[in-house]
């Protein structure tokens, strides 16, 4: 077992995609990045320690994982669960490097959080932890330092109480976190960006592989989580046409062969916002929804088109990836990070390379968390952007930017892993995990060997 498994898994993605490449060949230059790369440029370890409401001290520990700040200052979310350590860490600020690379915007890529779940903790508690965690973590961010945003168990409630903090330690009003409140410097679609990035790329990839004659509308449609990504990729997929056929959360799944409808997916909303469980919320439900205690969707849906996984890592086991591939699922889109173990995507891309573009059957078409995620940390810039120049853009721009940078990101990637991939498969679609690791890849080594990083 590898002293950091997660992030050993997320480095070896990256290496064998540069590694069975023919980029090395062409650019020896390359070569000697990655090793580099793998070694953080600052981690930042500290004692969190509050009072809980029974008057006991408790103690927990923060982190920060600056990794890159090549391309732009430091940017990557926080995770407030106990399942935080710094492998988790680590992986995430590594995948947050070739993401934010892939946006096109100026942005490096770290990653932080605590090991505490604040669920089930009184709002006076959780404003006791968002103190204790910025009374160490603010002298080491600023807005052309490092601009955190959130992720698991950090929403708007939290950056909120983050930012209060971050205002009495610095006596500053700056842009240091993203994904803040309306009225005090939000972008607008920060909240809906990553799960509407990841089903407009979704979209994309369907028009693409079917050269237009299709598109989500009519999909059916298995999604994991019930969190901010989950409820805005499902009310994203509503709008264009689709069916929902599930959500799930840390304690089981729900599924429904009609459909799972708008006003449930605002239920989902309301509840999860005061951390209820999706079998609380569904326990008096009058539709075919049905609760699968324990369960994750994947093995649960009939019939389905498109899997968006959109909870946690390693969501996807081999076998939930078979029954997927079994169920008819033709596009995954990652909207959670390293949602699919490496035995599901190797199936997923086993089925790639086994269709024909030939034929309509276009096989499965696999994109990775660092494209199919990316519009979160995009429309974070946007934010930064806008605190800088202290106006806020409209709406209708910002979904507009969101949908054109997610396109320019889909063909990126299909363009680099035609260029440099090294299937001998003309015939299949091109695969978007080896187009976008290596795309993201060429520009963040570029700017390390412009600055002398790597020699
Ligand atoms: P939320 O905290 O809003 O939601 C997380 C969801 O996943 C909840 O339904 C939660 O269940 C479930 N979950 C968490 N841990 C587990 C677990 N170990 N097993 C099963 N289910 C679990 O987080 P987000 O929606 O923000 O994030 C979801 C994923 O998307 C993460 O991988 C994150 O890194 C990624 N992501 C998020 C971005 C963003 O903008 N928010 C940007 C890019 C990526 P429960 O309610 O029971 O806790």
């Amino acid at each position: 077992m590898s002293y950091e498994p997660e992030f050993e898994q997320a480095y070896k993605e990256v290496e064998d995609s540069l590694v069975q490449s023919t980029l090395f060949k062409h650019h020896p230059q390359y070569a000697n990045v990655l090793k580099v790369l793998r070694v953080p440029q600052r981690i930042v370890q500290f004692r969190v320690t509050w009072e809980n409401d029974k008057g006991e001290q408790e103690v927990a520990t923060g982190y920060r994982v600056q990794l890159s700040n090549n391309l732009g200052p430091f940017k990557g979310g926080l995770r407030f669960h106990e399942s935080v350590n710094l492998s988790v860490l680590k992986f995430l600020a590594f995948e947050q490097v070739f993401k934010n690379a892939l946006t096109g915007t100026s942005i490096g890529g770290a990653k932080g959080g605590l090991n505490v779940n604040p669920q089930g903790r009184s709002d006076k508690e959780l404003r006791r932890i968002c103190q204790a965690f910025m009374a160490e973590l603010h002298r080491h961010i600023g807005q052309d330092v490092d601009i955190p945003a959130g992720d698991i168990n950090v929403g708007g409630k939290v950056i909120g109480l983050l930012f209060g903090a971050w205002r009495q330690y610095s006596n500053t009003f700056e842009g240091v976190l993203t994904g803040k409140g309306t009225n005090w410097g939000a972008s607008p679609f920060r909240p809906e960006a990553t799960g509407y990035g990841v089903v407009y790329i979704t979209n994309d990839m369907i028009e693409y592989a079917t050269k237009g004659k299709e598109s989500i509308k009519g999909k059916r449609v298995a999604i994991s989580g019930s969190g901010n990504v989950a409820q805005y990729a499902a009310l994203k997929v509503l709008e264009l046409g689709g069916t929902v056929v599930s959500l799930s959360d840390s304690k089981g799944a729900i599924v429904s062969e009609s459909g799972i409808s708008k006003a449930d997916i605002e239920a989902v909303a309301a509840g999860k916002s005061d951390y209820k469980p999706l079998s609380a919320i569904f326990a008096e439900s009058k539709s075919d929804i049905k609760f699968i205690p324990g369960a994750r969707p994947w093995t649960n849906v009939t019939k389905v088109d498109v899997a968006l996984p959109c909870a946690t890592q390693n969501e996807v086991s081999g076998q939930e990836a078979e029954y997927l591939v079994k169920a008819g699922v033709k596009y995954v889109a990652e909207g959670s990070n390293m949602g699919s173990t490496p035995e599901a995507i190797e199936i997923f891309e086993k089925q790639r390379l086994a269709a024909s573009s030939s034929s309509t059957d276009s096989g499965v078409w696999f994109c990775p968390p660092k494209l199919a995620n990316m519009a979160g940390v995009m429309v974070s810039q946007f934010e930064m952007a806008q605190n800088s120049q202290r106006v806020t853009w409209e709406p209708e721009y910002v979904d507009s930017l969101i949908k054109k940078h997610m396109k320019e990101g889909l063909m990126l990637s299909i363009e680099t892993a035609s260029k440099y991939s090294n299937e001998n498969t003309s015939d299949a679609l091109p695969s978007l995990l080896k187009g976008a690791n290596l795309a993201g890849f060429i520009k963040v080594a570029d700017a390390m060997i412009d600055h002398g990083d790597v020699f």
